[in-house]
């Protein structure tokens, strides 16, 4: 109820993080993540309310919301910069169905953003219903989106989803990233996550790198891009804008 509430008073802002291109260490984009603002200033980590979001039905609410505020918050850079994209989470019922893409073309086109810029990242849970999950996709990627698997390697991973949907990348969870020059066995699966989505043609997006060995390491296996405290935390629009 408490939450209802506050999307009823739309108490909620959208960070953006930035990704980065390992190679050049141009920054090409960002990664949009949601917080409650309470009315007292103090922020609500996604983590808290998202799984609440999902159970009690008010997901999708919650997703039309941030998509309004990405297209308010970083309309006009997307506009301005082609070669700038915004990816934006969606959960698992927002991947059934036409609902997200109606509200998705609505949105954009009334701000005049390409759909090319504007990419799709779900998780395994979004995918588990093959059949529906393919079409949203697929229906997704004819407009221009490009659609990521998100916290690959965590949860219920099936290499089904892999074979079978038409994805354009692949991120990389930062439970393996952290493992990265340790000795567990955690280490050894993140260079073959690598090459599976290379050679399968996909993008990949490493998360969670907080330090320079990292993006070595990553850059040096060929992983396209990458998100982290290395590189910057989530930030206020305008601070990313500035960024
Ligand atoms: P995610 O999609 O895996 O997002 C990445 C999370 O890792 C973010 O947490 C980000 O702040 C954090 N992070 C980024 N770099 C680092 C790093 O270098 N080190 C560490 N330790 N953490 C890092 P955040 O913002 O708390 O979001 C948590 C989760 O909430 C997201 O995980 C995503 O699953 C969900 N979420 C966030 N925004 C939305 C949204 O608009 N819609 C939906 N459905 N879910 C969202
Ligand atoms: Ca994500
Ligand atoms: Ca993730």
């Amino acid at each position: 109820a408490e939450l209802a509430i506050a999307v009823r008073r739309r108490e909620f802002v959208v960070h953006y993080q930035p990704i980065v291109e390992l190679a050049s260490g141009a920054c090409i984009g960002a990664e949009a993540l949601v917080r409650r603002r309470h009315p007292d200033g103090s922020l609500e980590s996604p983590d808290r309310f998202i799984p609440l979001a999902e159970e009690s039905g008010q997901i999708s609410a919650i997703t039309d919301m941030v998509v309004e505020l990405v297209a308010r918050d970083l309309g006009e850079a997307l506009r301005a910069d082609p070669d700038l994209h915004v990816a934006v989470n969606f959960a698992a019922d927002d991947m059934k169905g036409g609902r997200l893409l109606q509200m998705l073309d609505r949105t954009l086109a009334r701000e005049g953003i390409p759909a090319r810029q504007v990419w799709l990242e779900a998780t395994e849970r979004g995918f588990m219903d093959l059949d529906s999950a393919s079409a949203t996709i697929s229906a997704a990627r004819r407009r221009g989106h490009a659609v990521a698997i998100d916290d690959f390697g965590t949860g219920y991973s099936s290499l089904q989803y892999l074979q079978t949907l038409p994805l354009d990348a692949l991120k990389i969870d930062k439970a393996f990233i952290e493992t990265i020059g340790t000795a567990s066995a955690k280490s050894a699966v993140t260079l073959h996550i690598i090459e599976m989505a290379k050679s399968l043609g996909l993008w990949t997006v490493a998360e969670g790198v907080e330090t320079q060995a990292q993006a070595d390491f990553l850059l040096r296996h060929g992983v396209d891009c990458a998100q982290g405290w290395l590189f910057s935390k989530p930030l206020p629009a305008g601070q990313f804008l500035a960024y």
